[in-house]
């Protein structure tokens, strides 16, 4: 019970798992083992207008409150982590169009919002994520137009986007104060899509890298203003590290969920294994994990709603909960013994899984670099 979650959200919450149960779940297994896009959870969450959770209705989309989005991540996760990655990329993309795009641009959101299209957030590089200000890619103008140069790693969901936020530099001699951030669209000359990355967990992601020589973009494609690329990024990444830590909150959930059902019911030494004193140690601390996860995110997600400042909030929120999330899941697997080592048991996707929710919108490290700067008094 959270004090300070209207009765209405906590509805909304078991409506949402109704469905995620009802329509995603029994899929997620398959999903994974086949390294196959959920097109069908795409479009269920689509048609029940989860997907436009974080959309204003006048892009078709269900009202922008940040805490019932991360309340119907959490929920997704809850059942296939997998589909709400793809919500929580999905996500980062319309924030940026949101926060920054002009009319044309936001329009597109429509298409997004029904699950027709999808769109990507292409930062990375193959030379790295964490230093943006490092990246390499460049955006020439020449005659009115942009042609942008180079290359972007891990890029989820671009085997089956129709748009993509590239970020390039078009002052290199500026540095993190010369990139810009573009809209570019599937099937853009020079615009190549791949290969296919192929993960340990998240196997349905769609993620790839993406190539441009030379690809052409109209001056407005441009996102914001030009060489103030790196104030887009930062500002959606900062309010997107809620929707991850909603991510790891969901799998959390889940981890304890499996744990306390097999400790309950599996029996070693003529008892069961909750009785014994090390599973119970296990249990409680993720018990009392999951408690503060909660909180945590719920809190920043509210302050979003507010409209309040989350730099610290969402860089601790995102630290804690993907840690919480790797140390448990490890215990998750020790309490179900070989099954939680085995192939097809929801532990064992679990535990491939998790490990993305520490890297993706920032590593545990960059998050403590981020509070290092809060360090003062
Ligand atoms: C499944 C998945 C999906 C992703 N989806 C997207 C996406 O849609 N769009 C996108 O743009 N990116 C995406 N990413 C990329 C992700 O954001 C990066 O992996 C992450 O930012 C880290 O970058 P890197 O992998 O290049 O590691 P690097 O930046 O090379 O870092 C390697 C290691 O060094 C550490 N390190 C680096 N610099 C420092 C420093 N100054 N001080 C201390 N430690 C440091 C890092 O924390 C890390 O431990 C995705 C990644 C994964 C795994």
């Amino acid at each position: 019970m959270i004090a300070f979650l209207p009765k209405e959200l906590e509805e909304f919450r078991l409506k949402v798992r109704k469905f995620c149960e009802t329509s995603i779940e029994k899929n997620a297994q398959r999903w994974d083992e086949n390294e196959e896009f959920p097109y069908d959870s795409l479009r269920a969450l689509g048609e029940e207008g989860i997907l436009g959770l974080g959309i204003p209705e006048e892009y078709g989309g269900a009202g922008t409150s940040r805490i019932k989005l991360v309340i119907a991540i959490e929920e997704v996760a809850r059942v296939d982590p997998n589909s709400a990655f793809i919500m929580e990329v999905e996500s980062l993309f319309d924030q940026t169009l949101l926060l920054f795009g002009n009319e044309k641009q936001k329009s597109i959101l429509r298409d997004v919002a029904a699950g027709k299209k999808i769109g990507t957030f292409a930062l990375t590089e193959p030379t790295g994520g964490t230093d943006v200000a490092g990246i390499k890619s460049t955006a020439k103008k020449e005659n009115g137009k942009y042609y942008l140069y180079g290359s972007k790693y891990f890029i989820t969901n671009a085997l089956v986007a129709s748009y993509f936020i590239v970020f390039a530099k078009t002052a290199p001699e500026l540095k993190s104060k010369g990139i810009t951030a573009f809209l570019v669209e599937k099937g853009t000359e020079n615009f190549n899509v791949g290969p296919k990355i192929h993960l340990t967990g998240f196997r349905g992601s769609a993620i790839a890298g993406l190539q441009y020589n030379g690809a052409p973009v109209n001056e407005d494609a441009i996102i914001g203003k030009e060489n103030e690329g790196i104030k887009v990024a930062m500002a959606v990444l900062e309010r997107g590290r809620v929707n991850i830590s909603s991510l790891a909150l969901g799998m959390l959930q889940r981890v304890y969920e499996e744990s306390v059902k097999f400790a309950n019911y599996r029996k070693s030494m003529e008892n069961t294994l909750v009785n014994f004193q090390f599973i119970q140690q296990y249990l409680t601390d993720m018990l009392s994990d999951l408690e503060a996860s909660r909180l945590m995110v719920y809190n920043t997600a509210m302050l979003i709603d507010q409209g309040q400042q989350v730099g610290l909030n969402a860089a601790a929120t995102k630290l804690f909960v993907s840690e919480a999330l790797m140390k448990h899941v490890k215990n998750g697997v020790e309490i179900l013994g070989g099954y939680g080592y085995t192939r097809g048991t929801v532990m064992e996707r679990l535990a491939r899984d998790a490990h993305n929710t520490t890297l993706s919108l920032g590593t545990s490290e960059a998050m403590r670099m981020v509070l290092s700067k809060y360090l003062k008094l």
